[in-house]
């Protein structure tokens, strides 16, 4: 390879640095940078994410020149360390790291100790005079080899780990409890026991020349990337196989020398609920895995200054902890390890944090000026504001709940809300309730990378070990997942699939109720409540002022729309849908669907009067019944609009989904009394509008084609109740759009009739409102001709629910039954319908827009198909320069978050005209343009 395979960090010289994390991977990157400003990290160095990459590309093969780059590498770390790999004196020890550019915490494996074998251990024990250290050192590092490399693993969940049984049966032997109760001898025998079991698991012998054990950890490490946990969270957080994964070889530090020896991690800040403390935990005499893998619990990190032997160091993190947050300007997550009192800095990155932490932190951090503005809004996940939203336990039922002495136990609150459902012990019971709808909570001893499915699945996480920074609260944090870890009372047992505490004793299915704000577990169902954001915005029976919640995330809302340069608008049909929305930041309607509408009340039957009329003076008086309904409720969605935007879309009907179906005959009897005809007319009619294939039938525009009177009657439903309501003294911005548009001349013909009616009802009211007519571009043709339909069009709105499908030629409803398959072969990369497919239909949007934009520089185009809520289709709305996205309202934080973001990702967009100040329309302007005839 061409390209610098190694990079090195330590006393000699550093190459790398914080911003190299794509080549150097996250952990690469910031040891580098630790190195560089003066905290003291152990040497090393890193094969970048390069090697990696053409390792897959070249059939799982390194490039040629990796070993001699390597072996100089070595010889570089020795001189560093003045310590020899593979002296049988003083042998230089080291970590094999996995590090990819984002932090895949657990996924990926680490090898400690390299570098021991039976004379190099001799060596260690003498040179430190500390043969239990020395064989202690030895036995985790044939555990980790062994696993990692060599594949000596557990075969099924419940199982026990392989090494794991081995030293268990050899505690009941020696009597001993805590693996720190192991003498030198005790450990020694361990050696040679788990080199035994090495040989029959695998039928080879454990490799003890350093070099090659060095070769297989960094194969082993490559390798992981492609194992199943790394491909599942890769597709959970969307990162691309591509990537690759770096290298880490570092000098070994030891935590496990003696009592003046610890190791730990520590959150510069409380990642769950984001207060301003210093948050962590350590081990002593310990190393690395220990602390998160909870073999014991670890103590946490205040408890240290009082400690004699190492309270010294804990000054040191403290001034550590103000360091890092200074220079890397967010929250860190850092594992340190004490070697003799002295500290040790192994990893740092931003610590991964639940939505509410991550609105207090940005809140906070910007206000102490740790943090810029810019970094706030990009280091969010919009999809997590979700949790923010995510249900707390309702006060009264909450209360009864503890009256009754149902509280069991209280373990630490690793992720905040509340979660009630039926108590599961493994990963793929999770799974199979969830997945027949049922609300679960998986309770476990503690959780691996491999419960990683069953966690998706639960609603809360119940483990009994491990601390803050145990696998589960980890993976609570990233996933917003409800948590409680460490409820160190709760007994659960396997076998029996039992859980119990206090003398309660729960089986599984029974209920479980978990509160991860305060971490107490509580047996029976516990009632839920809306999240203080819902209280405060939504049902507002909690003040502003009252809401620490709220203000942070107020703060973080404001701060995004100053970055963000797309309008926010809402998919609504109802006017309580609209308040909510306005009350997450819409600034307007992008989508009322005007036939929800229908369904309401006895309204239908009207409905059903209008498509079964024979004749069309039938017709005109089913549409002059429901023309008041339609009306009145348009009247509603302009006074909740109070003067913004609504776009309202034309009937686009499956006409058939008004009448029962075939499969309901006592409905079409029903229907057949109401309208006076017969059960076989009823049938009958049914059969002919539901065709095959409704999403490419009697659809859109083309109903309004045929049926101009139902155009007419929805457009004056639409004006009288502007004009009503302006005439209440509330402003009005009706904007009028046909839906499934492909030809000019469909447009032409419904623009047409929207003016004459328009023109009427003013002459009528005497009232004079500004309105828009335009189009939505759903179909391909509607896309490609986007030219010729902008001279008879005001304004665009791209429908890529209808798009897509009509692009793809699939269609959404079963793409089910093939769809997941073809993410999992890498056809495509996520499900089309919820994130837009860029190339494809991204194509055809974007020639849209340019074409519509010919004809019409100022063309406000907006997006209102679901994507419209999604982090990735919002960007993509805002590369081609769409003026703004709409969304369902309880996603509307969501996408103003994602729009900022996109803004500050793409700083220079094409276009840019601002929704909402820059409305086109004059009041009264009944002129179209083009001469509709
Ligand atoms: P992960 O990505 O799973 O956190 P790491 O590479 O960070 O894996 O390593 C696992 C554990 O081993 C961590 O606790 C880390 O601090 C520890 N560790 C890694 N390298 C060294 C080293 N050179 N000396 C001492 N401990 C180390
Ligand atoms: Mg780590
Ligand atoms: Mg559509």
């Amino acid at each position: 390879m061409a390209n610098k395979l190694i990079y090195f960090f330590g006393k000699s010289k550093t190459d790398g640095g914080g911003d190299m994390k794509a080549l150097l991977g996250g952990k690469g990157a910031n040891l580098a940078q630790m190195t560089k400003i003066g905290l003291p990290v152990p040497s090393g160095f890193t094969i970048t994410t390069e090697v990696c990459v053409s390792y897959y590309k070249n059939g799982r093969k390194a490039p040629a020149d990796l070993a001699g780059e390597m072996e100089k590498a070595v010889k570089w770390l020795e001189k560093e360390a003045g310590k020899k790999f593979g002296d049988v004196k003083n042998p230089l020890l080291v970590s094999v790291r996995s590090g990819a550019r984002d932090s895949m915490p657990g996924m990926m494996d680490t090898i400690l100790n390299l570098g021991l074998n039976d004379a190099t251990c001799e060596g260690l024990a003498a040179a430190t005079s500390n043969p239990r250290f020395a064989w202690d050192s030895y036995r985790r590092f044939l555990q980790m080899y062994g696993d990692v490399v060599m594949g000596v693993q557990k075969k099924n969940e419940n199982d026990h780990d392989p090494f794991e049984e081995v030293m268990d049966a050899l505690k009941k032997e020696v009597k001993v409890k805590d693996d720190t109760d192991f003498t030198a001898t005790h450990l020694q025998e361990l050696v040679k026991r788990f080199k035994k079991l090495i040989k029959d698991w695998t039928g080879k012998a454990f490799p003890t020349d350093p070099v090659k054990q060095l070769e297989g950890a960094v194969f082993a490490v490559f390798s992981s990337w492609m194992n199943d946990r790394a491909i599942l969270y890769r597709q959970k957080y969307r990162i691309p196989d591509e990537w690759g994964t770096a290298v880490n070889v570092q000098a070994m530090v030891f935590g496990n020398m003696g009592d003046d020896c610890a190791t730990g991690v520590a959150f510069t800040r409380d990642p769950a609920n984001g207060e301003n403390v210093f948050y962590g935990e350590y081990l002593v005499n310990a190393q690395g895995e220990d602390v998160v893998a909870g073999v014991r619990t670890p103590i946490t990190i205040s408890e240290m200054a009082k400690d004699k032997t190492i309270g010294a160091a804990h000054k040191e993190l403290n001034d550590v902890r103000k360091t890092l947050e200074k220079n890397f300007g967010d929250v860190q997550d850092f594992e340190f390890t004490i070697e003799k009192k002295k500290l040790y800095m192994l990893q740092t990155r931003n610590g991964k944090r639940t939505a509410l932490a991550y609105v207090k932190i940005a809140h906070d951090m910007v206000k102490e000026k740790l943090m810029t503005p810019e970094h706030a809004i990009k280091s969010g996940d919009p999809e997590a504001l979700n949790q923010l939203l995510q249900p707390i336990f309702d006060t009264v039922a909450y209360a009864a709940a503890a009256k009754e002495g149902r509280l069991m136990a209280v373990g630490l609150p690793a992720g905040p809300g509340a979660a009630s459902g039926s108590v599961v012990f493994t990963a793929g019971k999770a799974e199979e309730l969830a997945a027949k709808g049922q609300s679960v909570v998986l309770a476990r001893i503690e959780t691996s990378p491999e419960d990683l499915r069953g966690m998706i699945a639960s609603d809360g996480i119940l483990t009994a070990r491990g601390g803050v920074s145990s696998h589960a609260a980890l993976v609570a944090r990233q996933m917003g997942k409800v948590c409680v870890a460490g409820a160190g009372d709760i007994q659960i047992d396997y076998h029996k699939g039992t859980l119990k505490c206090k003398g309660v004793t729960l089986k599984e299915g029974d209920q479980i109720s978990i509160n991860g704000t305060t971490g107490e577990v509580f047996h029976g169902k516990i009632a839920t409540a809306d999240s203080e954001l819902k209280q405060v915005l939504v049902n507002k029976t909690m003040k502003p002022k009252d809401s620490k919640v709220f203000q942070y995330y107020d703060f973080l809302m404001k701060l995004a729309d100053k970055y963000r340069t797309l309008g926010m608008r809402t998919n609504a049909d109802q006017p309580d849908q609209v308040v909510n929305a306005i009350a997450f930041g819409a600034e307007g309607i992008g989508l009322c669907r005007t036939e929800h509408m229908f369904f309401e009340g006895d309204r239908i039957i009207a409905v059903r009067q209008m498509i079964l009329a024979k004749e069309e003076s039938d017709r005109k008086q089913a549409l002059a019944t429901l023309l008041p309904y339609q009306q009145k409720d348009f009247e509603g969605i302009f006074e909740a609009l109070n003067g913004l935007p609504g776009c309202i879309r034309l009937l686009d009907p499956p006409l058939h989904e008004f009448l029962p179906q075939h499969d309901n005959k006592k409905g079409q009897e029903e229907v057949a009394k109401q309208l006076h005809c017969s059960v076989a007319e009823v049938a009958k009619l049914v059969s002919e509008l539901h065709e095959f294939n409704p999403m490419l039938g009697f659809r859109g525009c083309r109903l309004g084609i045929l049926r101009p009177e139902i155009t007419e009657m929805q457009a004056r439903a639409i004006f009288q109740a502007a004009a009503v309501v302006l005439k209440k003294g509330i402003k009005v911005k009706p904007e009028v759009m046909v839906p499934l548009v492909g030809f000019k001349k469909e447009l032409d013909l419904q623009v047409a009739i929207v003016h004459r009616v328009a023109a009427e009802v003013m002459k009528a009211t005497g009232k004079k409102f500004a309105y828009t007519v335009g189009t939505m571009i759903e179909v391909p043709r509607g896309a490609l001709t986007a030219d010729e339909i902008a001279e008879s069009a005001e304004f665009f709105s791209f429908g890529t629910n209808d798009l897509t499908q009509t692009c793809l030629g699939m269609s959404r409803d079963d793409s089910g039954s093939f769809l997941p398959a073809y993410q999992n072969l890498e056809i495509i990369k996520a499900n089309p319908f919820a994130s837009i497919d860029r190339t494809g239909v991204g194509q055809l949007m974007k020639i849209g827009v340019d074409k519509g934009r010919t004809t019409k520089p100022d063309l406000k185009i907006g997006i209102c198909g679901e994507h419209g809520g999604d982090p990735s289709s919002v960007e993509f709305c805002h590369i081609i320069g769409l003026d703004y996205v709409s969304c369902s309202p309880f996603r509307v934080p969501i996408a103003r978050l994602a729009a900022a973001q996109a803004a500050l990702r793409n700083p220079a967009k094409p276009v840019a005209v601002k929704m909402i100040k820059d409305s086109k329309a004059k009041p009264g302007s009944t002129k179209s343009k083009t001469s509709a005839k």
